[in-house]
This record gives structure tokens, C-alpha cells and sequence, in this order.
């Protein structure tokens, strides 16, 4: 199971342990917009987070909180509590120029940019002109509403380290050298 070390922690499985904060919770899921096109999906008990550590959507991360392993919810979460709305002031223009010349440059491609205030940003290419690339700084799933069919696979306790760390270790987790 996800991030879990079988060897040392065979005893810390609790069924009726419930989702809060600074638990491990790996989840299966089927996320799909409002025109039911299926956008990502996680079947086979690889996706896990540390719960509380902002590490999913915030809509989501509510949703879970005090639900147990086993259980099945299906929540409906609004751009607000997802990706954020779309921000038109994050589409501009950029001269092609700004591209390397042996960069083939089309429309779907991501690329990391530098924000206002330098901060690194991925942006999308929306179009391509002959002398002007149009680029999208919202993130792709910025101002739509996401469906989540869940079943909630496995809830741990999370180590001291990975409390320390923010994120899950592990398998499916971060790996350190
Ligand atoms: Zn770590």
C-alpha cells in the first residue's frame, strides 16, 4: 500500500481510522468535468497524500476529512475550492522570438516561465502566430469544476519525518537520496 513499510508497521492498519490531519491517506479516484469527460483517474492504489499539508485541492482535502478506509464519496467541487478561476491577465503575448528558433512551438505544449514577480510559472501555449505565441499561465483545470468519485483505499498514520517533510515517503511517495 501506498508509502507504507510492511516490514516495520504492520500493526499501525486501523479500518475504523478516520482522515484528519497528518494522516497518510492513499485514494482511488475518477475525476471528470461537467460534460462527464473522464480528466484524470487513479485505480491501483499509487496516488497517496499527507492530509492536511496542503498537498491536494483544498475542496477535496474537506471532503475527506473524517472519512475512514473503505468508504466511497462523490463531490462535486466548485474552481473556487479547485484550481482557481481563470484569470484572463494571465493570457499574453510573447514574440515568437522569445522561443529558441529550433524549438518546434504548438498549441497544448507547457513550459516554465518566469512570473511577475519570479516566481516560476507553468504556462501553455494557446496559439501560435508567425511573429506572436500566445501563452495561458492559468493552470489547464483552472476555472472548471471537478467531479471526484473516491474510494478511500488506506489511512496511516504519516512518520515524524514525512510530517517533517510535507509530503508522503515510499513507494508511490517522494523518494530521497
Ligand atoms: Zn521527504
Amino acid at each position: 500500500m501506498c508509502g507504507r513499510d510492511w516490514s516495520s508497521d504492520v500493526c499501525s492498519s486501523d479500518l475504523t481510522m478516520k482522515i484528519s490531519d497528518n494522516h497518510v491517506v492513499t485514494i482511488n479516484y475518477t475525476l471528470k468535468d461537467n460534460d462527464d469527460n473522464i480528466l484524470d483517474k487513479s485505480d491501483d492504489g499509487s496516488f497517496c497524500y499527507l492530509h492536511g499539508a496542503s498537498n491536494i485541492i483544498p475542496g477535496l482535502e474537506g471532503a475527506l476529512a473524517g472519512k475512514s478506509s473503505g468508504d466511497e464519496i462523490s463531490v462535486s467541487i466548485a474552481p473556487e475550492e479547485g484550481y482557481g478561476i481563470r484569470d484572463e491577465a494571465r493570457i499574453q503575448d510573447v514574440p515568437r522570438n522569445a522561443f529558441p528558433p529550433d524549438q518546434a512551438i504548438e498549441p497544448g505544449m507547457q513550459f516554465h516561465a518566469e512570473g511577475p514577480e519570479g516566481q516560476a510559472v507553468m504556462v501553455t501555449i494557446a496559439t501560435v502566430g508567425d511573429d506572436t505565441v500566445t501563452v495561458d499561465g492559468n493552470h489547464p483545470l483552472a476555472g472548471v469544476t471537478l467531479n471526484f468519485d473516491v474510494i478511500i483505499a488506506d489511512v496511516r498514520e504519516a512518520s515524524a519525518e514525512e510530517l517533517e517533510h510535507g509530503h508522503v515517503h515510499g513507494p508511490h511517495g517522494h523518494h530521497h537520496d
